[in-house]
């Protein structure tokens, strides 16, 4: 089975990577795509560019055979939705499981996210804690995960889509917003993200305002 873990990586950090590890060997995954939200549709555009993202994204997994950086969405054209991405590579893998990973702040925003009711027929959701979200859940998707929600991994190995796993994962107060902060303000983010993306971005001057 695979694993998908879309984000702008504005940019990819240890939150992510630690998250994809973490799933990719609690689930006995093949691989965790981390697929580049390259025009996201559903938040306020990125500081960095598609390609400075995918170039982050690229130097972070380098000689990790667990995980591929995924430029699927950049090379399409118009907003990089997640169901397209997932019609995409459920064409790729035939009816093999597959799962899409989530923060729990992205499992809560779901509702917005295009034909976003499409999604578990697809694929099915690992969902992860965040340590920074406390927000409750609303109505909407305390129903939509009574109805869908499996205790087991080995549930979702069952069918190729359509259960949700809440998965706990040893959890990083990481965010990307976090490390632009710090770069703003001229506060040292290392260790939070990989040496070589911290050096791209001094490189590129980037998130220095
Ligand atoms: P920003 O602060 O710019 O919103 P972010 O750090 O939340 O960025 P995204 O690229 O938006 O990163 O996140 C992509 C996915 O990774 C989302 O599903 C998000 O919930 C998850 N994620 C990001 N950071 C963590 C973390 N520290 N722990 C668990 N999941 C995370």
């Amino acid at each position: 089975m695979i694993g998908i873990l879309g984000g702008t990586f504005d940019p990819i950090h240890h939150g992510h990577l630690r998250v994809a590890l973490e799933i990719h060997a609690a689930l006995g995954l093949d691989k965790v795509h981390l697929v580049l939200s390259a025009r996201p549709p559903h938040r306020s555009a990125p500081r960095a560019t598609p390609e400075q993202r995918l170039h982050m994204l690229q130097m972070a997994v380098a000689g990790e055979s667990a995980l591929v950086a995924d430029d699927r969405e950049l090379r399409r054209h118009g907003p990089s939705f997640m169901v397209d991405t997932l019609r995409d590579l459920r064409s790729e893998y035939d009816d093999k499981p597959m799962s899409l990973i989530l923060g729990m702040d992205a499992f809560r925003g779901l509702p917005h996210w295009h034909q976003w009711e499409q999604l578990i027929e697809l694929t099915h959701l690992v969902v992860v804690q965040r340590p920074d979200t406390t927000t409750p859940m609303n109505a909407t998707m305390r129903q939509f995960l009574n109805q869908y929600q499996v205790n087991l991994p080995e549930q979702i190995f069952q069918q190729a889509a359509g259960t949700i796993l809440m998965q706990p994962v040893p959890s990083l107060t990481i965010s990307a917003t976090k490390i632009r902060m710090l770069i703003a303000n001229d506060d040292n983010p290392r260790y939070l993200l990989p040496d070589s993306v911290l050096g791209f971005i001094q490189q590129q001057s980037l998130y220095t305002f």
